[in-house]
């Protein structure tokens, strides 16, 4: 068996869940349903399909969550990260736009449940924007830079002197 080139890879913040497409992916879209807001912990999920046979985990697995009796939600179990949908019993998923090592590699198509969309979604492009953090935090955004604990967008040695070691997640503790 040859071993197959991916199209696009990815994984969790962390980098303890790594995943491999090998076809491109399909039905990208922004779903605005109540369901991907709280899974996603945002304003809306950006997912797009791919057949269960050209998905490859190629570090670790993403942990389920059955958010109704049809869908199952991955995710990382370490760091929280978002990775998956699949509704039971079809032979493709979806796997969030944003996990993508390339995240614009893939735009949306189409918007699904508009119904719940956010009402200010319309407006995103009039509101006030610059890069980086806000003014004063120039020291902490470059002590976050230089303490990263988020994986790199690219693949990493899964084992070996190099191997990548994810950040262990840790308790509530108060601070
Ligand atoms: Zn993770
Ligand atoms: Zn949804």
């Amino acid at each position: 068996m040859t071993a197959r080139t991916p199209i696009l890879t990815g994984g969790c913040q962390c980098g303890a869940v790594r995943y491999a497409v090998f076809a491109p992916l399909t039905n990208s879209a922004l779903c605005h349903c109540r369901m991907c807001q709280k899974a996603f912990g945002g304003a809306f999920a950006a997912l797009a399909s791919v057949s269960l046979a050209d998905l490859e985990w190629t570090r670790g697995h993403p942990r389920l969550f059955d958010s109704s009796d049809e869908v199952a939600r991955g995710f990382c179990a370490n760091c929280g990260t978002p990775l998956t949908f699949a509704y039971r019993g079809r032979d493709y998923l979806d796997v969030s736009l944003g996990s993508l090592d390339d995240p614009s590699a893939v735009a949306p198509e189409g918007q699904v449940w508009a119904s719940s969309q956010m009402p200010w979604f319309g407006h995103l492009h009039q509101l006030p924007s610059r890069d980086g953090d806000d003014p004063g935090y120039e020291d902490t955004v470059a002590a976050v830079a230089a303490s990263s604990h988020q994986h790199p967008d690219h693949d990493t040695a899964n084992d070996g002197p190099d191997a990548w070691t994810p950040r262990p997640s840790r308790h509530w503790t108060g601070k």
